[in-house]
């Protein structure tokens, strides 16, 4: 089957992703956003988002997609399911292998996000969105006057544990080990809110509660060090323990920083690559909010409409 080739394609479909389609297709480039193995991203994994400027009453995480990949295919974008399992960025026009054969482009945008990383276990699972949240800044809105507890000891838990003191009556950070990776000034301000306590060398073995009847009602600990276990009442549980960028694909191919991270140049969203392009959290360590997530979507679209325009 011949290669089908594209003017722009983006990878992608998360608020990045359909907000540098939607620019790229009012600019007449005729984008082909691949879906990705998630199509709508990790809002489709949320209850309801509460700071999406313009929702003065929230809106629903998927329906929020939705309404962003209708608004891009009205000017124009076309969409594929699925996901590319390689690419050629080493010569233009790039190419891309996709489970509907082989895609080429004249500029790529790469808005493959980031995954909350998360313990893995069955009840997290079960209990996702009622009670346990993988972002304090999305849903620490929901838990007022409770009690929370945060897992992980790097800055995010630092920082979202201070944030969930703003609503919560106690915030425990719980931590596998008695050692942090946070930086001293997070873990100092954390320890100095009288809200939050530290439960240290404790591992998260089971999340109780039930999903139709209030949610997350507490977890059992256990001591790795010697296997003793412990019960807690909890009301939301926080995981802080990291995010994996979804670059396995660029790796070799285009630079990353020491986390995987695709680099930009500052401010721009400009790969190692010319052509290729960058948005939301696939290249955003820092802020990892649909409204920035977007943002960078469009400030790519304006970088390839450009790019694009010089070249030509
Ligand atoms: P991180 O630094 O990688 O820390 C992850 C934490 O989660 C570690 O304490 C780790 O424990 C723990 N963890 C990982 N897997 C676990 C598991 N399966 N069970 C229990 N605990 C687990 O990640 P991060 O805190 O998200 O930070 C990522 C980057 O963003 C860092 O460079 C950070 O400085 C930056 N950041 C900066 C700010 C800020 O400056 N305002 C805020 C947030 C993040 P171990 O330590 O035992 O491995």
């Amino acid at each position: 089957m011949p290669a089908q080739h594209h003017r722009v394609i983006v990878l992608g479909s998360g608020p990045a992703g359909l907000t540098a389609a939607l620019y790229t297709a009012r600019a007449a480039l005729e984008p082909l956003v691949v879906e990705g193995s998630e199509p709508g991203g990790q809002l489709t994994i949320t209850t309801e988002v509460e700071n999406f400027p313009g929702y003065p009453d929230g809106v629903q995480g998927p329906d929020m997609m939705n309404d962003l990949r209708r608004q891009a295919e009205r000017f124009g974008t076309r969409f594929v399911r699925g996901t590319v399992g390689a690419v050629d960025l080493s010569s233009s026009p790039f190419s891309l292998e996709s489970e509907d054969g082989t895609l080429t482009c004249d500029a790529l945008i790469i808005a493959t996000g980031a995954t909350a990383r998360l313990l893995g276990l069955e009840s997290e699972s079960r209990l996702m969105g009622h009670g346990v949240s993988a972002c304090a800044t999305c849903d620490g809105f929901f838990f007022k006057d409770k009690k929370v507890l945060v897992v992980g000891g790097g800055d995010s838990a630092m920082e979202e544990a201070d944030f969930l003191t703003k609503f919560a009556s106690s915030v425990s950070i719980v931590h596998r080990r008695e050692g942090f990776r946070a930086s001293k000034i997070m873990y100092e301000r954390a320890q100095a809110n009288d809200k939050i306590d530290f439960l240290l060398n404790r591992t998260v073995e089971e999340i109780h509660g039930d999903p139709a009847a209030g949610g997350v009602s507490g977890v059992t600990l256990k001591d790795p060090r010697n296997g003793e276990t412990f019960e807690i009442d909890c009301d939301g549980i926080f995981m802080a323990i990291g995010h994996v960028p979804n670059t396995e694909l660029f790796r070799g191919k285009l630079e990353l920083d020491e986390s995987g991270y695709i680099v930009t140049e500052p401010g721009r969203s400009f790969t190692s690559v010319k052509g290729v392009f960058a948005c939301g959290d696939v290249q955003d360590k820092i802020y990892r909010q649909a409204v920035t997530a977007a943002g960078s979507g469009c400030a790519a679209a304006i970088d390839t409409e450009r790019w694009l325009g010089a070249r030509e």
